[in-house]
């Protein structure tokens, strides 16, 4: 198993993931994205947005891009992510800003 680390400090455990904690600290009350769309899981692995993904990862990628904000400082006003970029694939797409 990859641990896994935020660079809050935040690490992995056993019944809580990297991603949950990430999705704790951006995601805002209202769903609303940073393009001003409102990105929540509908049925079928559809978010409210129009956009459709093939597996949950994907879909937890997307919601990660919408909600992460440029600087990735969370709620809290500390910076979120994961510290090695490419260590975890899924994530290291957010700090690269790469679009897909
Ligand atoms: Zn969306
Ligand atoms: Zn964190």
């Amino acid at each position: 198993m990859i641990t896994a680390q935020c660079l809050c400090g935040f690490a992995e455990l056993a019944d809580e993931e990297v991603m949950d904690h990430l999705f704790a600290v951006f995601e805002p009350d209202d769903s609303t994205g940073k393009d001003g769309q409102v990105h929540e899981e509908l049925a079928g692995l559809t978010c409210s947005c129009g956009s459709t993904a093939v597996t949950a990862g994907e879909l937890e990628d997307h919601f990660m891009k919408a909600f992460t904000p440029g600087d990735a400082v969370g709620r809290d006003n500390k910076r979120h992510g994961p510290p090695l970029p490419g260590r975890y694939s899924d994530s290291a797409v957010l700090l690269t800003g790469d679009a897909r």
